[in-house]
């Protein structure tokens, strides 16, 4: 077969694994998931209402225009409606970017480490690919950035907060950067973790919509809303970079379950208050075990936290696994000797700091 060659050697996403492969293959009954920073507190009550009593019309095909769900958000943000493009999660608008500014004949530019879809996409795209590494600090390293640019560069990748590290981007610094950029580049702003920001500096990516052309914001609705099984993300830029775009997005590429959930789960911004307070004293629980063991652990304005873990972190967690404790091995993600960890509820953070602290003695002891 007549395979694109770019795709030798490429491997599908691996997902953390199931509850149901862990729970077999430890022959354990109760299993916490904190891989894939999804909402521990499940969805807005509203949501589940309907999914239980909604008739759905399963024949005809959805709105393409996601037309209630485009309305509802851009009222929520300001927006003028064509400046928002929807996708099956903001996964699928990295793959329509991607392909709509990709080729071989030009290069992207991007941090590392940080989500691994930006280098996956552009490299089936051909695209050569420019990582960044992030400072000491893990923060993005705006002004090597800036230098990996020249006139064949068409996208910029930042992940504020980024994943998986946690930091932002100061709003200052982020203003500062796009304005010496050359505006033949896109510049994607990844906002998955958006809506649990606290930290001020951080401002809103949104504003800089406005002043500049080429800045482009990606949200969802998968990690704050807890609606990642229906897969709805959406960017907003400039209305003549959405027209550009839109052609490259499948005509039915949001479903109606997903666009009407989404415009549910955005009208309940009580569940969003509650979930992101719940998430602040998690990842303070976190904080004093990094404290109480020396330990480094970063602070992240995310729903994850990064845990140092003085030695393989896979090692920890497969040790954990074995306590029935789904984790992401930062050796995997580029942060190698951290474990990535999404805030759960407090029972659960505290259930897993208990097995992380058997995890950590027994290595102290063997060593
Ligand atoms: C989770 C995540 C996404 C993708 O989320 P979707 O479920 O596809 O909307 C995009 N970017 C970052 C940084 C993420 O962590």
């Amino acid at each position: 077969m007549k395979w694109n060659p770019r795709l030798e050697g490429m491997r599908a996403y691996e997902p953390g694994k199931t509850i149901g492969e862990v729970k077999k293959e430890f022959g354990l009954s109760r299993i916490v998931k904190l891989a894939s920073n999804e909402n521990p507190f499940g969805c807005s009550p509203e949501v589940k209402k309907f999914i239980t009593q909604a008739g759905l019309e399963t024949a005809l095909y959805p709105d393409g225009y996601a037309t209630e769900l485009r309305e509802a958000l851009s009222d929520k943000l300001g927006v003028s409606p064509r400046q928002l493009l929807f996708g099956g999660g903001s996964d699928e608008l990295i793959v329509i970017l991607s392909r709509a500014l990709l080729s071989e004949s030009n290069n992207t530019v991007m941090p590392w480490p940080s989500f691994p879809q930006y280098r996956h996409n552009a490299r089936i795209q051909g695209a050569e690919i420019r990582e960044v590494p992030l400072r000491k600090d893990f923060s993005h390293d705006l002004d090597c950035m800036l230098k990996a640019i020249d006139e064949n560069t068409s996208l910029v990748w930042l992940c504020t907060p980024n994943n998986p590290t946690g930091g932002i981007i100061p709003h200052e610094e982020l203003e500062a950067f796009i304005r010496k950029v050359p505006e033949h580049v896109l510049v994607i702003v990844d906002n998955a973790y958006h809506e649990f920001v606290t930290d001020r500096a951080y401002g809103d990516p949104l504003n800089l919509v406005e002043e500049f052309p080429n800045v482009l914001v990606l949200r969802t609705f998968s990690k704050a809303y807890g609606l990642a099984a229906f897969r709805v993300g959406y960017a907003i830029g400039r209305e003549e970079v959405i027209t550009k775009l839109d052609p490259v997005r499948p005509p039915f590429n949001t479903n109606l379950l997903g666009q009407q959930a989404a415009a549910l789960a955005l009208a309940d911004q009580a569940f969003i208050g509650s979930t992101t307070k719940q998430n602040e004293s998690g990842k303070a629980q976190y904080a004093r075990f990094a404290e109480k063991h020396g330990l480094n652990c970063p602070r992240s304005e995310a729903n994850f936290v990064l845990m140092e873990v003085r030695g393989s972190a896979d090692a920890a967690a497969d040790e954990l696994l074995k306590r029935g404790y789904i984790v992401r091995s930062g050796d995997k993600l580029g942060t190698p000797g951290y474990l990535r960890i999404t805030v759960g509820t407090r029972e659960d953070n505290e259930g897993l700091l208990a097995a992380l602290e058997e995890v950590l003695a027994q290595k102290v002891s063997e060593a």
